[in-house]
């Protein structure tokens, strides 16, 4: 099947042997009757699996071609779920331009456990291998970087996990599988906040994994009922009603992505313009070569450099909506420096670019020309 396809059937059949029903029912229960204890049909109680919440995993594998799909109650639970693969004393090198909830994860709870961060840029991944130790155990890569939207040579970094025999694992929020899927590229986990692009209507909080190896799998399951982060079958619904129409939203995100980065770049109010589409970008090859399109995210600087200029845009958008998160129907505009990367220091940050007059777009899909009226607006 290809992707289009798979979007909208990958993992669904026989969903509802009951009914016959097309989309799965939501299966609002905690628990599940059994004939004799231990004889059941599959399911006992719904922490360790609900058919709602399988058949989204199963449709979230299947579009990243991976064999095992793993729903979480945010992002942040299912990358906290990749670090309890880990023990006190092991070391992760992560990407330096990171998810600022990503890194607050890390520094501020997983640190204090006895786990080690290093974050690394990762243009060229070949550096990497310095900051490798005994004690590496995984690298955390997130491409498109958020904000900076720099892109990582996912293949690159496998050649370096798989010679180290270490774990990679990519955050594909950003890109979704319908621009990228990293498991092809050498990934050995997949991780997603569903409540982005897939769930792709700002209505639902959620996270996934997906992996192909079976015992890394049946470690993660184990992690993902041990520790209990599941998501309910309502949210479940959710996203997989949401998927089904990925691939028409990532397409129509693309072209107003373009759109609205190639009208920044034009404007003698802005500075710089982050988009890994223009063929100046320091990426653009391997975005070209890993990447089907460049993605709905957008960041720019203004000429005069102040916090005040960016606040200035920001409250005087009218269809942009400004907000944290990113990836819905709706356009959203926000201030890295105070909004999602304030968990940052302010040295730290402005090492890799989040300047006080960044400003990122989620580039949403109403119509074009309304979004560049109202950037041309608020910008002038
Ligand atoms: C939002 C986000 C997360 C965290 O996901 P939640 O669903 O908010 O917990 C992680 N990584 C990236 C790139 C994100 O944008």
């Amino acid at each position: 099947m290809k992707f289009n396809t798979k979007a909208i059937h990958g993992g669904q059949e026989n969903i509802d042997p009951g009914y016959n029903a097309v989309m799965p029912p939501i299966y609002q229960t905690s628990t599940f009757k059994q004939h004799s204890p231990g004889s059941h049909k599959g399911y006992e109680y719904a922490r360790s699996a609900n058919p709602t919440r399988n058949a989204l995993e199963k449709n979230i594998a299947s579009i990243e071609n991976g064999k095992y799909g793993l729903a979480f109650g945010s992002g942040l639970a299912a990358i906290d779920a990749v670090l309890k693969l880990l023990k006190p004393g092991d070391e992760v090198i992560a990407t330096n331009d990171l998810y600022g909830g990503s890194y607050r994860l890390f520094t501020r709870i997983y640190e204090d456990l006895g786990i080690k961060f290093q974050f690394v840029a990762m243009d060229d991944p070949v550096s990497i291998e310095k900051h490798i130790s005994t004690a590496t155990r995984i690298i955390w890569v997130e491409t498109p970087t958020n904000p900076m939207m720099n892109i990582i040579d996912i293949k690159a970094v496998a050649q370096v996990t798989k010679k180290h025999n270490l774990l990679l694992a990519v955050d594909n929020t950003f890109a979704t599988a319908y621009l990228q899927q990293p498991l092809d590229r050498g990934a050995d986990i997949v991780m997603h906040s569903a409540t982005k692009y897939l769930g792709g209507h700002s209505d639902v909080i959620m996270g996934s994994l997906v992996v192909n190896d079976k015992s890394l799998a049946d470690k993660l399951y184990f992690i993902q009922n041990a520790s209990g982060a599941i998501p309910g079958p309502q949210d479940c619904f959710l996203v997989l009603r949401g998927i089904k129409t990925l691939h028409v939203r990532m397409q129509r995100h693309c072209e107003n992505g373009r759109a609205v980065a190639e009208f920044l770049k034009g404007n003698s109010k802005v500075k710089n313009v982050y988009y890994p589409g223009f063929e100046d970008h320091p990426n653009y090859d391997i975005a070209t070569s890993q990447m089907s399109d460049y993605g709905g995210m957008v960041s720019f600087s203004t000429v005069d450099g102040t916090k005040e200029s960016a606040i200035k845009i920001l409250e005087s958008l009218r269809v942009f909506t400004l907000a944290e998160s990113l990836g819905g129907v709706e356009s959203l505009a926000g201030h890295p420096a105070t909004m999602t990367h304030a968990s940052i220091p302010k040295t730290e940050r402005e090492k890799i670019g989040i300047v006080d007059s960044l400003i990122r777009l989620s580039v949403g899909i109403e119509d074009i020309h309304d979004l560049l009226q109202d950037l041309e607006q608020a910008i002038r």
